[in-house]
């Protein structure tokens, strides 16, 4: 079966083209679309034999972009189809399930507009994958699509790591709550620590910690997420490479009052101008802080240790949360390629029984374990891989429905 997913962001969209089977999974061709409705809007495509391609052009919205894709996709010279009807389902990305989606589901009419209600909750993200889903319904007619949401692994979570202490009425009427986001990411690093171990999650205590531009952790107590460090929306919980991630909400009262923001100049603050780059002055990139400190920055290695640092606190929050920790994933950008990142954050953790081999952690590539041979808690380094979970799930759902 060939599946498309798409990940749309609000000026981006990224695809992948896969065949999914019982016995073969394989990415027939990926890449993005960037800059949609923008001046230099770009396509960059990758086929499986390495043959790539990019294609400029005026992609004014969503629509256009998909155009842009299923060209490719058929172009006599880089596709890998013939016709569109090869395209038997699409897969779609969404940030914001709330409460109402637990799961991936087939989208019908009905979907639409409990998806619309979420655009409430996650303003800067569902409106975007909504574009997308409607565009691909307008130009592959009959073509089944499936939601996959970033929230749904996470709903999982009891009541008491969920609720903020706020009046109970703002959670009945707004949904304020913590729901977690990367759940495909931490449910597949998670599934692939299982195999790596040979023993079913659902005997494991785990600690996922997806560090990327956008930064979470999940424990994953016996297959099942019980808490996560993202909350109502993606600012909260770890640093990151432009969100504060947790700040004392007076603290955010206080700068307000002093500098008189608006509410749209906080959102800026708090979502584009804080995290690493708000720290370190230097870059919200954590190749360029991890440059700028061992030339001397000393910002830079601040921006860093307080990285570091968050991410070991809740590591501990989490172990305690589980009553213990038997497997620690990184993973994302940062996860996958910083040994240094990894190191540190591991120093001082013997007690929890987490020992890194400082040989193993700078191999890279693929996965990996990089625990030393005393280590009673396996530490992996697992390649994400969301798309492929989308076409999974996506295969799976449209057989059960
Ligand atoms: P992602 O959002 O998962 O694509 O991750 C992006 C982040 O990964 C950026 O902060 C990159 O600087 C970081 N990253 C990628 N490669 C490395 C590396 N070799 N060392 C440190 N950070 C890296």
């Amino acid at each position: 079966m060939k599946i498309l997913t798409l990940n749309c962001g609000s000026s981006s969209i990224k695809y992948q083209l896969f065949t999914i089977a019982d016995d073969e999974e394989k990415v027939l061709a990926k890449g993005a679309v960037e800059r949609i409705g923008m001046k230099g809007a770009i396509l960059k495509h990758e086929r499986y034999d390495g043959d790539k391609v990019k294609v400029a052009g005026e992609i004014v919205d969503h629509g256009a972009a998909i155009e842009y894709i299923l060209a490719i996709l058929l172009s006599d010279n880089h596709g890998v189809i013939r016709n569109r009807e090869e395209i038997e389902a699409v897969g779609h990305r969404v940030v914001h399930g709330g409460e109402v989606f637990t799961g991936s589901v087939a989208i019908k009419p009905e979907v639409m507009e409990a998806l619309n209600e979420c655009i409430e909750l996650a303003p800067l993200h569902n409106p975007a994958n909504i574009k997308g889903i409607v565009a691909c319904q307008r130009m592959m007619k009959n073509v089944p699509m499936v939601g996959v949401f970033d929230t749904a692994f996470h709903h999982t979570l009891p009541d008491y790591a969920y609720l903020y202490g706020l009046p109970f009425v703002l959670y009945k009427r707004y949904g304020v709550r913590r729901y977690g986001f990367h759940g495909t990411s931490h449910f597949y690093v998670a599934n692939r620590a299982s195999a790596l171990v040979g023993k079913p999650l659902s005997e494991m205590k785990v600690v996922t910690a997806h560090l990327g531009n956008g930064a979470s952790m999940a424990a994953v107590d016996q297959g099942k997420s019980i808490d996560t460090t993202m909350g109502m929306t993606p600012l909260e919980g770890l640093l990151m490479g432009t969100r504060t991630g947790d700040i004392d909400a007076g603290a955010v009262l206080h700068i307000i009052g002093r500098e008189e923001l608006t509410l749209g100049e906080v959102n800026t603050l708090l979502n584009k101008h804080s995290g690493l780059i708000g720290l370190s002055g230097v870059s919200s990139d954590m190749r360029e802080i991890e440059e700028e400190m061992q030339a001397g920055n000393d910002r830079a290695r601040l921006a860093f240790d307080v990285f570091c640092y968050r991410v070991k606190k809740y590591l501990g929050a989490f172990a305690a949360a589980m009553g213990g920790v038997d497997t620690l994933v990184f993973t994302g950008g940062i996860g996958e390629n910083s040994d240094l990142l990894r190191a540190k954050v591991a120093e001082g953790l013997g007690f929890l029984g987490i020992e890194i081999d400082d040989e193993k952690n700078q191999v890279r590539g693929g996965e990996r374990a990089i625990h030393s041979d005393s280590s009673k808690v396996n530490v992996f380094v697992i390649p994400t891989n969301e798309e492929l979970v989308i076409a999974r799930e996506t295969k799976r759902v449209l057989a059960e429905s």
